[in-house]
């Protein structure tokens, strides 16, 4: 029954949700409080309250067949002109409601952009680590994910292999920053000299190569690190944004693509992408969040949180002996395996009630995720049990 290109997807179900459920099983067993389980990515920093108020202000002040109805597939006018006025605000650009489609989340805002612009063999270019979704997404629409590989030193995006793996069929760039699972952010340095390769391979080949800002964690930065916007480097840009982690609001699915007029052929990419987000059957991005989002657009979770838990983390694993980059941004810290096949690491940890993720499921082997948006209390719970573990290991 099942089609052929589904089958890879099933065989190859998330070792992620594996994970998750492996918690679960462990939890039912030893107690959920002597479990670690650092595996998802799922927000543990409620909504901000202005969220939840506004959610009941809306049902209780606005027409219910409105909020409830129908709009424009791109999403409400009024909507797309707050985000506009926000960015514009925030980041010196010059966007207006013709700019922002509003999507269900970044999942599908990435799907959207590349079901618009992929022919069946066109490539799309990632960087080692990488959100694993995206093959899937790629594949989705027949086209080619291209992998350039870690520079493990820094996790910054390897630019000379970059530069080597575009071919005149490099339809788009995925970049992820602040990154997932690293926590790296891009630096204005880098996205400037990857506009530059861009540039002159679309001289060269004479094709339009999409960059597609993929920024799920663009408002969760630290240390006042700046996250530069990426259409002020690049006229080729689209940016996909998702209130799933900046509101803690994954389950909700909302977040909006950025379609600038200095895109190339911006008003037909935009009718498409309206067309195509239709198609794929979302047809429009959650209606009452989209009203949420206008009156909550200077909202924020509790960054402290977060930042309270990196450094817990990171400098008691550093203490022990891991080996790990202080992460910028998002909820993750991607750490050296102490033995070379980081699987048999999960499960040595997994012997302490300790669950990361391999980092092969992020296509770069060697490394594990551990993902800090967990309790305080679970970290410092924990570390006693990575104590055993650095022990075990001779760190
Ligand atoms: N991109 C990256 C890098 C992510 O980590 C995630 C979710 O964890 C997504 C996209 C999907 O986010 P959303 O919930 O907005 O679909």
């Amino acid at each position: 029954m099942i089609s052929e290109k589904m089958k890879p997807l099933v065989n190859n179900n998330s070792a992620i949700r594996a994970m998750f459920e492996e918690g679960k099983r462990l939890a039912s067993i030893y107690g959920a409080e002597n479990v670690y389980d650092f595996s998802l990515g799922n927000p543990n920093v409620p909504a901000p309250a202005a969220v939840n108020q506004a959610i009941k202000d809306i049902l209780d002040e606005e027409d219910s067949t409105f909020v409830h109805g129908y709009m424009s597939n791109s999403g409400y006018e009024d909507v797309r002109a707050t985000v506009a006025d926000s960015l514009n605000r925030r980041f010196g650009t010059h966007f207006n409601q013709d700019n922002i489609l509003m999507t269900v989340g970044a999942a599908s805002g990435l799907n959207i952009i590349l079901k618009t612009i992929l022919n069946p063999g066109d490539e799309v270019i990632t960087f080692a680590p990488y959100f694993v979704e995206y093959g899937s997404y790629v594949r989705n629409y027949d086209g080619v994910l291209v992998v350039v590989s870690p520079d493990t030193e820094t996790f910054q995006p390897n630019l000379d292999e970059f530069e080597q793996k575009i071919t005149p069929r490099t339809k788009g760039v995925i970049i992820n920053t602040p990154n997932n699972p690293t926590g790296v952010v891009y630096s204005a340095g880098t996205l400037e000299r990857m506009a530059d390769i861009l540039r002159a391979k679309e001289k060269e080949y004479g094709t339009a190569i999409v960059l597609i800002s993929d920024e799920p964690y663009r408002e969760l930065a630290y240390d006042g690190v700046e996250v530069p916007y990426v259409t002020g480097f690049y006229d080729d840009t689209v940016i996909c944004y998702s209130y799933s982690k900046s509101l803690s609001l994954p389950g909700e699915r909302i977040g909006y693509l950025v379609i600038p007029d200095e895109l190339q052929d911006s008003k037909e990419v935009f009718n498409a992408a309206t067309i195509a987000n239709r198609v794929m059957g979302c047809v429009n991005a959650p209606s009452l969040m989209q009203r949420v989002i206008k009156r909550c657009i200077d909202e924020q979770v509790n960054l402290e949180a977060y930042d309270k838990n990196r450094n817990l983390l990171y400098n008691g694993l550093k203490d022990l002996g891991f080996v790990c980059i202080k992460p910028q941004g998002a909820f993750y810290l991607f750490v050296k395996s102490p033995e070379a096949d980081e699987k048999k690491f999960c499960e040595a940890c997994k012997k302490h009630n300790v669950l990361v993720v391999p980092g092969s499921s992020f296509a770069c082997p060697g490394y594990v995720r551990i993902s800090y948006c967990v309790s305080y209390g679970q970290i410092e719970r924990s570390l006693p049990a990575f104590a055993k573990i650095a022990a075990e290991y001779g760190l």
